[in-house]
C-alpha cells in the first residue's frame, strides 16, 4: 500500500530499446501466455518433454530441461528452444507453423514500458526500404501476429508497388512471398503494438539518457520506498520524449528490472587516419542518399571503394555498380573464406550475395559483363584515407598500395551504445573490452536473461550475440518466465 501520492511513473520492468525482441517480450508480459500443443513438434523427445506437463504454460515449464540437446544457429538454449516451438525445424526447410497456441490471462500482466527513440520496430525503420530481408518472412514474424495475414491485409489497403531487386520466389503480382522488404518488416512491426493491442505500454521517439540504480532509501518520488516487499532499491531511468507538438520533454522513470534491447546502434570504424573525412561514409541510410542524388552512369568517375564483406557491402557494391559506377572491394578474408557469408548462402535464395561472393572470387561476368568495373582486393586492409582521395592498401605480405577513388564506404558491422548506463559493473564475458555482439556479448544466465554481473539488469538480442530476429525473441521467452512463472 503507497503511504504517499508519488510523482514519478514507477514500473516492475522497464524495456531500453523498441525492436522485434522488446515487441515480443511486451507481448507476453502482457499476459499472451504460450501453451504447447501436444504432439505438434516432429522430434519425438521434445514433443515427450512438453507433453509431460500438459496443460501447464510454457512460461511455467522448466525451459533447462526442455531445451537441453537442442542444437542450433544461436548460443541460447532458450533461443532455440523457443525458435523450434514457433518454426519447427525451419532450417530443413520446414514450414509447419507453430507448435503453440496463445492465451490471454490479463491476470499475469506484468506492468512494463517500452522506451524507443523511433517507432516500434527498432532499427529496421533505418534500413534501406526496397532491401530484401535475409531471412524468411516467417522467420522475422513476431507471436500472435501472422505476418502473411497482415501482408495481405497491408496489400489490399495500400497501392500495388513489387519490390525491384527480387529475382526469385516472385509471384505474378510482383511480391515475394519468402523474403520481405524490409519496409514491409518495418510497417508489419510498428503495426504489430496495435494489431496485439500492446501499444500503451510503448513510449515511441523517447531516447534515454540515463539508467542507475537508486537505494530504497533515496528513493523519494516512487512507491518503491513504500512497497510491502523488501527490496534493493530500483532503477532510475531518465530522457527525452517528443511531444505531440513536436517538442521535447525530459521525463524520469522508476523501475525494479531493467532490459537492455538496445541492438547495435552506431556503425563500427576502423580506426585508421583519414576515415572523417567528408567523403567517407559508414551508415547506410547517407550511402543510400548519396546514391539517390547521385545521375545515371555518371561519366569518368573514379572508383567507389567499400571495405567489408557482410551484407551491407554486398548491398552497397550492387547499388553502386547498378548505377553504372566502377567499385573497388576491399576484404580482409581470402575469397573462399566459409566464414564469409556470401560463402553461406544458397544462391536460389540469395542469387544477390552469391553474385557478390561470385564477384570476388573474380568471376565478374556473372554479374555485369565483360566490362564491369569491379575489383576486389581480397586479403588486402585499407590503412589510410587521405585527403586527395588516394586511399593507401596493404595486402598480406605486408607491401602496400595507392588507389585514388571518389568515396569510401566503410560497412563493418555495427555496435552496441551503452553509455546511459552508470555506476553499472562491466557486463561482457570480458571485463576490461565493450560489449560487442561479436567479440563480447553481455555475461547473462541463459535461461532468465539477467546479467551475471548485475542484478536486475537483463539483456536481449544483439547485446548477447543472437542478431537474428528469429532467435532474438528466445529473450522474451526467458524474461517473461522468470517473471511470470507460477511457483510451486
Ligand atoms: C541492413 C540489415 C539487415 C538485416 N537483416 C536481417 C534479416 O534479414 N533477418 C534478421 O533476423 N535480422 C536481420 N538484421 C538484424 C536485425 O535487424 C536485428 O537482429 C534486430 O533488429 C535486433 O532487434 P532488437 O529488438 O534487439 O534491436 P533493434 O531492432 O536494433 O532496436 C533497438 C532500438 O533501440 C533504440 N535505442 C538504442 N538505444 C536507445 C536509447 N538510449 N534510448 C532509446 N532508444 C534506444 C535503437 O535506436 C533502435 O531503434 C538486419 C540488420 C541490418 C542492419
Amino acid at each position: 500500500m503507497s503511504l504517499f501520492s508519488c510523482d514519478t511513473d514507477e514500473y516492475e520492468v522497464v524495456i531500453i530499446g523498441n525492436g522485434p525482441n522488446a515487441l515480443s517480450l511486451s507481448y507476453i508480459l502482457s499476459g499472451n501466455v504460450p501453451y504447447y500443443i501436444p504432439h505438434q513438434h516432429p522430434n519425438t523427445l521434445l514433443d515427450q518433454k512438453l507433453c509431460e506437463e500438459r496443460g501447464k504454460s510454457l512460461l511455467d515449464n522448466d525451459l533447462e530441461y526442455l531445451s537441453e540437446g537442442l542444437e542450433g544457429r544461436s548460443f541460447n538454449p532458450v533461443a532455440l528452444l523457443f525458435d523450434q516451438l514457433l518454426r519447427p525445424e525451419a532450417d530443413l526447410g520446414k514450414d509447419q507453423g507453430s507448435c503453440l497456441k496463445w492465451h490471454h490471462h490479463p491476470s499475469k500482466a506484468i506492468k512494463h514500458l517500452v522506451l524507443g527513440s523511433g517507432p516500434p520496430g527498432g532499427c529496421w525503420h533505418n534500413m534501406q526500404g526496397s532491401q530484401l530481408t535475409l531471412s524468411l518472412n516467417n522467420w522475422l514474424e513476431l507471436p500472435g501476429c501472422d505476418f502473411q495475414d497482415w501482408l495481405r491485409d497491408h496489400r489490399s489497403s495500400t497501392v500495388r508497388k513489387p519490390c525491384n531487386l527480387v529475382t526469385n520466389g516472385v509471384k505474378s503480382d510482383g511480391y515475394n512471398y519468402d523474403r520481405a522488404t524490409t519496409s514491409h518488416i518495418a510497417e508489419y512491426y510498428k503495426d504489430y503494438v496495435e494489431n496485439t493491442n500492446i501499444e500503451g505500454n510503448f513510449w515511441s521517439d523517447s531516447e534515454v539518457l540515463s539508467v542507475k540504480r537508486v537505494l530504497q532509501a533515496d528513493c523519494t518520488n516512487c512507491h518503491c520506498r513504500t512497497t510491502d516487499v523488501q527490496r534493493d532499491g530500483c532503477w532510475e531511468i531518465r530522457g527525452v520524449r517528443t511531444t505531440d507538438s513536436g517538442g521535447c520533454e525530459p521525463f524520469i522513470v522508476h523501475a525494479y528490472n531493467v532490459v537492455l534491447a538496445t541492438g547495435n546502434r552506431f556503425p563500427k570504424v576502423l580506426g585508421i587516419p583519414g576515415e572523417k573525412l567528408p567523403f567517407v561514409y559508414h551508415k547506410m541510410d547517407l550511402i543510400d542518399r548519396y546514391l539517390n542524388e547521385l545521375a545515371d552512369s555518371p561519366l569518368s568517375m573514379d572508383p567507389c571503394l567499400v571495405v567489408g564483406a557482410g551484407l551491407s557491402a554486398a548491398d552497397c557494391v550492387l547499388a553502386l555498380r547498378n548505377k553504372g559506377i566502377p567499385v573497388i572491394h576491399v576484404v580482409r578474408k581470402n575469397a573462399n573464406d566459409p566464414k564469409i557469408i556470401y560463402n553461406q548462402l544458397p544462391g536460389v535464395v540469395y542469387p544477390e550475395y552469391y553474385k557478390v561472393g561470385q564477384m570476388i572470387k573474380g568471376d565478374v561476368t556473372t554479374a555485369y559483363g565483360k566490362d564491369a568495373m569491379y575489383t576486389p582486393f581480397t586479403k588486402t586492409t585499407l590503412v589510410e584515407i587521405r585527403k586527395n582521395k588516394e586511399c593507401i592498401l596493404k595486402k598480406a605480405d605486408g607491401s602496400l598500395f595507392k588507389q585514388k577513388v571518389s568515396n569510401v564506404f566503410v560497412l563493418i558491422g555495427a555496435k552496441p551504445d551503452l553509455s546511459f548506463l552508470r555506476g553499472v559493473k562491466s557486463l561482457g564475458a570480458k571485463p576490461m573490452k565493450p560489449v560487442d555482439s561479436k567479440e563480447n556479448p553481455i555475461d547473462i544466465n541463459p535461461f532468465t536473461y539477467e546479467s551475471v554481473n548485475e542484478p536486475a539488469l537483463f539483456a536481449v538480442g544483439p547485446l548477447i550475440g543472437d542478431n537474428f530476429v528469429r532467435f532474438g525473441m528466445g529473450g522474451a521467452l526467458g524474461i517473461a518466465s522468470h517473471f511470470m512463472r507460477e511457483e510451486e
